[in-house]
């Protein structure tokens, strides 16, 4: 029977396609698909970590001291019994041959089906060996990880193939850590819906710079959708409709089609300039969360890196940081992928809804911190460990022997931040000549996205030589939303006077001190605020690379002068959504009579 959910579009298109089913705790598995002829090798691996944590499980038994709890041993058992259930590696093995999935894939596929069925039993006792299940999983998966790699896993940076013959997959969970979604750009999945999460959670964030269709703060999808469900995401509106009628498939198909020419059509613009009608031209820059993503922000014709989120390359790394040299070739490769254009690195920003670790939005909210978004984050986080921030900044320093780069600080508030900020990228750099180490200048910028740094902008634009508005988190502490959390989604509102108020003094405070200005939160990125956001003076937009061709378009069709006429009536009104909508009628009327009269 087919049903539909409700959730936020997060990324625009459609993806139809078979659902895959991963717990959230298992998303950070690989997944991909091997070859036909290497099925054989594939259970092999299974085999060899089967008796491996088969072994380990007997040798944990046999040592276990004489007076330990007879529980112990039982339980031990249990999970042997478990390891060599048809029901477990026999249903695994099947998802290889059957769908050529790779054995950690079509293990943590098994585990779902499982978990589904012990959550149904009556018996509690039996549903609560769902918890030893994942134990022995769990074992399962460290055993593969310490075996020899498939040949077949896809190297980074490098997209996996499709299975031939095999339906599109698409992927839903609970929920996926931010760190998790970088596996995706090496996944098969054409599409992803997830039960929670905000419209510019970092979830979110990843999933649009993947330009995959996605909807998240589905609610209860991950309960309600079941293993191998015909699933449509529609992206744009926010819909999932499960098992879909031919009809509807027919209707989303097309929609597919008609995506897919527009995209056609807007990739065109790519050598086109960004100019606008009355003359002003507009700098699109890029967003990319690792430097591999260079390559597409350059395909898509941006005219630099406006926000490189240096933090992608410190998670999923069980605790160790990426050390000097490491950061080092990283960023020098997004510099010379660049070919001379700008890279803005901003330092790492952790904390709140991106933790270094592998932890879920529920988890981190519930578990660790009371409230991750005010906490030890970004800017703050770094101060507080000045060791590891006077390396990455003499990565950067480093890496601007290559090329043009900005260093962005993250989530600045107080001026003392500023201060003892400079101070380390003076001791950096001091450190690096003593070392001999080549090093190049740098652009200092701050990110304006906690409203006392824009309240006191005037201050702040003394030290800095550029500032970049990100709004993302402006919204956020403007407003007290959590921006991750999709029971407050709908008071989310990038149109709230307050929010525009404080971008526009923004915008003008620093055009009129001169320093450069651009938007590198969503808002660049949506062309619902092109148009606004032009009258505000603003000239610079960073978003992500597959954004930047329909920007271009608002871009090259709009009038900012006329625009900027229309200001006031905008910044004032209650409601400056319709007030921007009709503003947009009236340019178009006078655009149009203008034409008339010329003719
Ligand atoms: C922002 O807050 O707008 C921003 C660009 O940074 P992030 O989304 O990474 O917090
Ligand atoms: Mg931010």
């Amino acid at each position: 029977m087919s049903f539909q959910l409700f959730g936020l579009p997060v990324s625009r298109g459609v993806a139809i396609g078979r659902a895959v089913l991963v717990a959230s705790s298992r998303v950070d598995v690989a997944h991909y698909f091997i070859e036909a002829s290497q099925v054989e090798d594939e259970v092999a691996r299974l085999r060899v970590a089967r008796d491996a944590v088969a072994t380990e499980l007997s040798t944990l038994k046999r040592d276990l001291p004489a007076d330990a709890p007879g529980e112990l041993s039982a339980l031990l058992d249990v999970h042997l019994m478990l390891l060599h259930d048809d029901a477990l590696t026999g249903a695994t093995k099947q998802w290889i041959h059957e769908r050529h999935y790779n054995a950690e894939w079509a293990l943590s596929a098994q585990l779902e089906v499982l978990a589904r069925q012990f959550d149904e039993m009556e018996d509690e006792y039996l549903r609560e060996r769902k918890a030893d299940l994942e134990q022995v999983v769990e074992r399962l998966l460290r055993a593969l990880a310490r075996g020899p790699a498939s040949s077949f896993a896809p190297a980074p940076g490098v997209s996996p193939r499709d299975f031939a013959g095999e339906d599109p997959l698409v992927l839903v969970a609970n929920d996926i850590a931010p760190a998790d979604m970088l596996q995706f750009k090496r996944s098969v999945f054409k599409g992803f819906v997830t039960d929670v999460g905000g419209k510019t959670s970092h979830t979110a964030i990843v999933a649009r710079s993947m330009d995959i269709p996605a909807v998240v703060g589905a609610r209860e999808a991950s309960r309600i959708i079941r293993q191998d469900d015909w699933v449509v995401i529609d992206g744009d509106a926010g819909i999932v409709i499960v098992d879909p009628s031919p009809i509807v498939l027919e209707e989303y198909r097309f929609k597919q089609r008609q995506n897919e020419l527009s995209r056609d059509r807007l990739a065109r613009l790519r050598h086109t300039p960004a100019v606008t009608l009355d003359g002003e031209r507009v700098e699109l820059l890029a967003n990319i969360e690792m430097p591999q993503d260079a390559a597409a922000a350059l395909a898509a014709g941006a005219s630099g890196i406006g926000l490189f989120r240096s933090e992608f390359l410190f998670m999923n790394r069980g605790g160790e940081l990426p050390g000097e040299d490491e950061q080092f070739e990283a960023y020098r490769t997004a510099v010379l992928a660049m070919e001379g254009l700008p890279v803005t690195i901003r330092t790492v920003d952790v904390g709140a809804d991106k933790p270094l670790d592998r932890m879920s939005a529920h988890e981190l909210r519930h578990e660790h911190v009371l409230n991750p978004a005010l906490g030890l984050r970004a800017i703050r986080w770094s101060l507080s460990e000045p060791g590891m921030f006077r390396q990455q900044l003499r990565a950067i320093l480093r890496a601007a022997a290559f090329g043009p780069v900005r260093v962005l600080l993250p989530m600045v508030a107080h001026l003392s931040e500023v201060k003892h900020t400079m101070e380390a990228l003076a001791r950096a750099a001091q450190q690096l000549d003593e070392q001999g180490k080549a090093r190049g200048p740098v652009q200092v910028g701050a990110m304006i996205e906690v409203p006392a740094a824009a309240l006191v902008l005037r201050s702040f634009l003394r030290y800095f030589d550029f500032i970049s508005i990100g709004t993302n988190d402006l919204i956020q502490y403007t407003l007290a939303i959590d921006r991750a959390d999709e029971a407050v989604a709908h008071l989310y509102d990038p149109w709230h006077p307050a929010v525009l108020q404080l971008l526009a003094r923004t915008i003008e405070q620093a055009n009129a001190a001169g320093k450069h200005v651009s938007v590198c939160g969503e808002m660049a990125g949506d062309a619902a605020f092109t148009e606004l956001l032009l009258a505000l003076g603003l000239r610079s937009f960073s978003m992500h690379p597959s954004q930047i061709a329909s920007i271009k378009e608002r871009v090259l069709r709009t009038d900012a002068r006329r625009w900027a006429s229309h200001l006031d009536a905008i910044l004032g009104a209650e409601d400056p959504e319709r007030q921007c909508q009709q503003t947009g009628e009236a340019v178009a009327l006078a655009l149009r009579t203008a034409e008339i009269r010329v003719a």
